[in-house]
């Protein structure tokens, strides 16, 4: 380690193995290592990063999990952050204890990754949790036992549009659901990522300070350790690769396809790297996307539809499409919504997704699909109102036609897009000398520093 460029400086990241999770932290990784910190970069054996994707000083180390293929790829995501957690404790202890001594000054790494903090905390490295969704979401993740004793959650249909007293302007349906008969699975995951957080050495929230200011001051009121809000982190870090699935690289044909569209009249349209949904929802949308009369970005990601793999598209699809839209498996998502072509993006509501909207200005039609996309939603459509929701919980082609209207050609869809401008000034801002979150960061350094 001693011969090691910036030994004494060096943090060691964990970042979690999903793609909307990684992302975020990675990025975090590359604007510390742009200010001189030395990087390490714990990861799992299972869908491990490239390192040809990264700096040539960054130090990557594996550490191996024990997760069933079955549960990998099922949408129980508590099941399987439990499974990564108990699997991987003693081999990331040893691996962390062996680099003791090298100049290690503190463990970064997702709120989901519990097991890692406490084992931190047993060989005396301070950690910092990365909250990679908003900042909303970690109250609710820290009121989640007094929403089940209050009886918002389960979400049912007699309590779903009530309003929830302790986290406004949340209903019950925007709250993060689970199974029902997992709820206290899931519960007791999420009292052990706000344990660890609590005993943490800081909490770092991928969120702009203007735009959650309220959840910010709550929870820094709830928590007694330093909170940072830095965001947009892909603008805060130099330009990185971050797939974590080699087997899919961004088509970056579409860019070139992008070059020959009028400025803002193309829809994009992504839900993310893990949503599901069935051939007949997906149909939908493509006849939605057919009946708008915009040229469309489409990605459709190997396994999006349920029972489909990669390259098939169910019967009816393409004709539907016709030549107005094109799909690929994986987009240079942060560069397509950055190209001026760009008018407006149908979403999931990811966070990693809304977060890379707003610099760049895009207008969203938001579909929540499931966890914290639901609660993005209402943010963005009710208290920003830089987007629209689409109406009910399924994709009809007649509902989605008319949202992509109302974005795209109503004098609403033209106060959003004005409204998102502001966001985009205040998140440029953000990020500039003097601004929120690149102060934040230099505090995030400085107290690495102190360490
Ligand atoms: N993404 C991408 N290309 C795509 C689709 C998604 O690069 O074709 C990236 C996107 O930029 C974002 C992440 O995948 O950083 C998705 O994260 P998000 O939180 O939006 O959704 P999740 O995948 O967690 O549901």
């Amino acid at each position: 380690m001693a011969a090691m460029a910036g030994a004494g400086r060096r943090v060691v990241f964990f970042p979690f193995p999903f793609q909307g999770h990684f992302n975020p932290v990675m990025r975090l990784a590359g604007a510390l290592h742009a200010r001189g910190l030395a990087i390490t970069v714990f990861h799992t054996e299972i869908r491990a990063p490239d390192p040809a994707d990264y700096p040539a000083d960054y130090h990557l180390v594996s550490v191996p999990v024990e997760v069933s293929p079955e549960l990998m790829a099922s949408e129980d995501v508590a099941g399987i952050v439990m499974a990564m957690n108990a699997s991987s404790e003693a081999a990331f202890r040893d691996r962390l204890a062996a680099l003791l001594g090298g100049g290690v000054r503190c463990l970064i790494t997702d709120t989901a990754w519990y097991s890692a903090k406490a084992v931190a905390r047993d060989l005396g490295v301070p950690a910092l949790s990365v909250m990679t969704a908003s900042a909303a979401s970690f109250r609710v993740y820290m009121a989640y036992p007094t929403l089940v004793d209050k009886g918002y959650l389960p979400v049912t249909e007699e309590n779903k549009d009530d309003p929830v007293e302790e986290l406004p302007p949340y209903l019950a349906r925007d709250l993060i659901r689970h199974d029902t008969s997992r709820l206290e699975h899931f519960a007791e995951l999420l009292r052990l990522m706000v344990a660890e957080a609590r005993q943490s050495s800081g909490l770092i929230v991928h969120t702009l300070a203007d735009m959650e200011a309220p959840n910010l001051d709550q929870i820094r009121e709830d928590m007694s350790i330093p909170v940072f809000a830095v965001a947009p982190l892909n603008k805060l870090a130099p330009p990185a690769k971050a797939s974590l699935y080699g087997e899919v690289q961004a088509d970056r044909q579409c860019l070139v396809w992008l070059d020959k569209r009028e400025p803002g009249s193309v829809l994009y349209v992504s839900f993310g790297s893990l949503a599901g949904m069935d051939p007949r929802e997906f149909l939908e949308l493509a006849w939605g996307l057919a009946l708008s009369k915009r040229p469309f970005l489409w990605v459709v990601r190997p396994k999006l539809i349920r029972g489909f793999e990669s390259g098939e598209l169910p019967d009816g699809v393409q004709e539907a499409v016709g030549d107005r839209g094109m799909i690929v498996s994986w987009a240079p998502q942060e560069e397509v919504l950055a190209h001026p072509a760009v008018g407006a993006f149908f979403t999931h509501s990811g966070w990693n997704s809304t977060m890379e909207a707003i610099p760049e200005g895009v207008p969203m039609i938001c579909h929540p699909l499931h966890g914290d996309q639901f609660g993005n939603a209402r943010y963005v459509c009710n208290v920003w109102k830089v987007g629209v929701e689409l109406e009910g919980n399924q994709l009809e082609r007649g509902k989605i036609k008319a949202a992509v209207e109302k974005i795209m050609d109503s004098e609403e869809g033209q106060q959003i897009r004005e409204r998102m401008n502001g966001f985009k000034i205040g998140a440029e801002k953000a990020i500039k000398e003097g601004g929120s979150s690149l102060m934040e960061l230099i505090k995030l350094v400085d107290l690495i520093k102190s360490f």
